[in-house]
């Protein structure tokens, strides 16, 4: 793996450019139209055969090695969020209310690098790189649309690999975890049905705004005594709508949630003990609910050999031991691609509190340091190359 470093170094100011690139023009999920017409092109510029409008925006090329041998699969994600970008850097986003903050564009320049890294080595290579761009990251969706339109067809890729970058943890840092690393991410909705009425005459109404505020503190009940406290689990009431005057007991209210769980097994017992206890809680009161799931990404889960690969793989070109992060209750649809493949998620990272490069991702005032950028791709392109030797 000699060389690797000097190669992701000398391709490092095209790596930043690109990352610019995609950062002035941020695309929101699903909609990463020039973003994966870039990617594309990049690609089939490198020689690669390349499928695109997978999942709507969702790219897909292929390196086969010279001589034969395993396949390997990096996914990078491409979408951008909601967010008004308020840091006043020379690649500003050109599109106001949206932005690049949480780093995906470095990551879809880091995959292109990554590509071009090893498209370069072919004639060395033994197996195959199966390179995933993929849309709508941030509203998980964009790996399971990729995989209903057959993005794998053809492949039975032996392991996963990709990586997020992370302004948690200072430049020249990796953290990762081995066995659950993130969580599952479920969201509901639940309508609560009582009966209009007046304000003052309670007894002739049904009212579904006491009813929810029993269910907002009753729900975390299954949290408190009915999940292992070994275990981790989230239940949270994010809204709540309902009423419209001071006098007036309403008709209908509808709360919105999500659920975060690790293990499978949790993951499906609090989604049957939440349906029973929001319509058990509500008839107790007379009321009518009703919890409309809304399933999306399982936990991302480390395979431990993949994570140990990976783990010598960073020593090797950082000179020091990752970081074992916490479990992380956020989600990523990466644990889709890790469920075709024992793999590994890890966390590159591209802090640099000096330079003010410290916001958490999703503020309108984070960035990346982009010295992490060709960090990244020495470490993603070893971490290929260590599993295809
Ligand atoms: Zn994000
Ligand atoms: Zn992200």
């Amino acid at each position: 793996m000699e060389g690797i470093r000097e190669a992701a170094q000398a391709i490092a100011a095209e790596t930043v450019a690109l990352r610019r690139d995609f950062h002035q023009h941020p695309e929101l999920a699903f909609q990463e139209v020039r973003t994966s017409g870039i990617v594309a092109d990049y690609l089939r510029a490198l020689g690669l055969p390349v499928r695109t409008g997978l999942g709507q925006t969702g790219v897909v090329a292929v390196l086969a090695g010279a001589k034969p041998g395993r396949t390997v699969l990096a996914r990078a994600d491409m979408d951008a969020l909601p967010v008004h970008e308020e840091r006043d850097v020379p690649y500003r986003s050109l599109s106001d209310g949206k932005m690049h903050a949480c780093g995906h564009d470095g990551h879809t320049a880091v995959l292109l690098s990554v590509a071009k890294l090893l498209t370069a080595q072919r004639q060395a290579l033994a197996g195959t790189v199966v390179f995933i761009f993929q849309p709508a990251e941030e509203i998980v969706g964009g790996a399971e649309a990729m995989l209903k339109d057959g993005a794998l067809e053809g492949f039975k890729p032996d392991a996963a690999i990709g990586l997020h970058l992370s302004s948690d943890h200072p430049t020249g840092t990796v953290a990762v975890r081995p066995g659950p690393a993130m969580a599952a991410t479920d969201s509901y909705r639940i309508t609560v049905a009582g009966k209009g009425g007046h304000a003052a005459l309670p007894h002739q109404a049904i009212d579904p705004i006491a009813i929810s505020a029993q269910l907002v503190v009753g729900l975390q009940q299954l949290v408190a005594r009915e999940t292992d406290p070994a275990d981790q689990a989230v239940i949270s009431i994010t809204a709540i709508h309902g009423g419209t005057a001071y006098n007036i007991i309403p008709e209908l209210v509808e709360l919105k949630g999500t659920l975060r769980t690790f293990k499978p097994e949790t993951r499906s017992y609090l989604q049957s003990r939440l349906s029973e206890t929001v319509s058990s809680l509500a008839a107790s009161f007379r009321g009518q609910a009703e919890l409309f799931w809304r399933s999306s990404s399982p936990a991302v889960v480390n395979d431990p050999a993949m994570t140990a690969r990976l783990r010598a793989v960073a020593v090797g070109a950082l000179g020091q031991e990752p970081i074992e992060h916490a479990p992380i209750m956020g989600g990523d649809d990466m644990a889709l691609w890790l469920a075709q493949a024992p793999g590994c998620y890890f966390f590159v990272g591209a802090r640099h509190e000096a330079a003010g490069i410290d916001k958490p991702h999703h503020h309108p005032q984070f960035d990346l340091d982009e010295a992490s950028l060709p960090i990244a791709v020495e470490l993603l392109a070893r971490g290929i190359l260590d599993y295809l030797r």
